[in-house]
């Protein structure tokens, strides 16, 4: 076990002593029964030993933690679902805010204020008793915390833009314990700041979100044979198709599921989730008959019903192998499915997939430096993804997604915040180009200048 602290051990215990009269939140430190637990997170590549673990309870624990990682110098992880990379360090002091999952609706206004902690699949169950939804992305149990700080690119893209473009307010403990208002009116820039450049400038403790209404939907997956063909018409498909359908196309070798003929099993199949968002059901067949006739689907699973049933059960224990390297383009070929079957091909993790998220749509109506997130106008990102058995196999695969999406770069390629992993600086400077990564900075340099936020995909303060 690990024993480097940034203090000495006893100076560190007496501190830990006093911090535990001092938050309302469990401190959790290695002698702790709940250590083991609390410093899992979703990944399994991650396995780090923190000094210490404070569950938040409330706003004043977040300030009290901050203050802590202030005069101990630990390096301060902050999380809130935990499906980072970032979440827990060797020796450091985490931050989670997973406790912090309290939900006040209101119907009439259309609007909720929810706890970081919360769920994507928690936060949609509750809402849609009210016939109300938000999009989130494709993973229930994903956190509200580090999905709507890093964008939020989800089920509703097209018809109701990024989480972001919904966050109406957020409340925030800066660097130095206060907490402060972000909204248009209030630290306008640190609101800007937190909607798509993620945790760099503060903790935030609850998010103000406007609701859309969304009863049912007409969605669900649809599994294809995945030819390039029709990997390339899917893609022309999910152009073509009405704002109210958003499409994540997963190419991948079939597992072998019950519900794909077993001939397919290990076949490149498109895993396809469509959700067409309103309430005509019959205008959702129609947006999703051209996917059906591409080629008799392998399965079927697409029909009328409430948004939650997109998030499929999830096993809380489970912790995969696994990252993402993103990327996005704006054309998308015969060729281009082409090279997409190529290194599917070429892959030698358990599980790669190669994800094709067309977005545009009310995404795509927000002006570009309206948010820190600045890919608005892309047509599509792409995403190589591996799931797989041990850890030690991850270079040889990091290195399989590199090269598959720098041979489908165009231009100026570009990176999703929320999918960065083992991705370098060069990459945080992709998922925010020039102007944006500056104004970023700048902030930065004003709300945390001496960078007590900078385990995550880092924006130093600028100089
Ligand atoms: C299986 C899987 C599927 C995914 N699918 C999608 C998808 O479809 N669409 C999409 O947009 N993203 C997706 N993501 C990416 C996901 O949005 C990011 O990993 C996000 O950071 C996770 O949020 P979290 O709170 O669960 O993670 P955490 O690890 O808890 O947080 C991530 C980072 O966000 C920051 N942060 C967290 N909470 C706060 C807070 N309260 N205040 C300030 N900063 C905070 C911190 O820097 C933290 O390190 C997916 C991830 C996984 C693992």
């Amino acid at each position: 076990m690990r024993d480097r602290t940034a203090v000495p051990t006893d100076e560190l215990a007496d501190r830990v002593s006093r911090l535990r009269t001092e938050v309302t939140g469990q401190v959790i430190t290695r002698d702790d029964a709940d250590y083991e637990r609390a410093r899992r997170v979703f990944n399994g590549n991650v396995d780090r030993w923190p000094a210490v673990i404070v569950r938040a309870a409330d706003a004043a624990d977040v300030a009290r933690v901050i203050g802590f990682g202030r005069e101990t110098g630990l390096p301060l992880a902050v999380r809130s679902g935990g499906h980072s990379t970032y979440g827990v360090w060797d020796d450091g002091l985490v931050l989670d805010l997973s406790a912090l999952s309290a939900l006040e609706i209101d119907v009439a206004g259309r609007t909720a204020w929810a706890g970081p902690g919360m769920t994507a699949v928690e936060f949609t169950k509750a809402t849609a008793e009210h016939g109300l939804a938000l999009g989130f992305g494709d993973t229930g149990s994903v956190g509200l915390g580090g999905l709507t700080v890093g964008g939020g690119v989800g089920y509703l893209v097209r018809r109701y833009g990024l989480t972001i473009d919904n966050l109406l307010a957020a409340d925030v403990v800066t660097a130095d314990g206060e907490l402060v208002r972000a909204d248009a009116d209030n630290h306008p820039d640190l609101f800007w700041a937190i909607r798509g450049g993620g945790g760099n400038f503060g903790v935030v403790t609850r998010l103000q979100y406007r609701l859309d209404p969304v009863r049912n939907v007409y969605g669900g997956m649809l599994v294809l044979p995945a030819t390039a063909e029709v990997i390339a018409s899917f893609v022309e498909a999910a152009k073509a198709a009405p704002d109210e359908l958003s499409t994540i196309a997963n190419v991948m070798p079939s597992p072998p599921m019950p519900f794909v003929p077993e001939q397919f099993h290990g076949e490149p199949v498109i895993m396809a989730e469509l959700v067409y968002c309103g309430d005509d059901i019959e205008a959702g067949k129609r947006a999703v008959a051209p996917f059906r006739e591409l080629i008799t689907p392998l399965a079927d699973m697409v029909k009328a019903m409430p948004l939650a049933d997109i998030y499929g059960p999830e096993d809380p224990d489970r912790r995969p192998i696994t990252f993402a390297r993103s990327l996005f383009i704006d054309d998308f070929d015969l060729a281009a499915a082409e090279q997409v079957l190529d290194f599917l091909g070429k892959a030698t993790a358990a599980w790669p997939a190669a994800q094709l998220r067309v977005l545009g749509g009310a995404m795509a109506r927000v002006p570009v430096d309206a948010t820190a997130f600045a890919h608005r106008n892309r047509e599509i990102m792409v995403v190589a993804a591996a799931v797989y058995d041990d850890v030690a196999e991850t270079p040889v695969h990091w290195q399989w997604a590199t090269e598959f999406t720098e041979a489908m770069r165009q231009g100026e390629g570009g990176a999703y915040a929320n999918f960065l992993y083992m991705d370098g600086e060069e990459r945080v400077h992709e998922a925010y180009p020039e102007a944006t990564y500056r104004r970023l900075a700048d902030i930065k340099r004003r709300y945390d200048p001496d960078n007590l936020f900078r385990l995550n995909a880092n924006i130093p303060p600028s100089q």
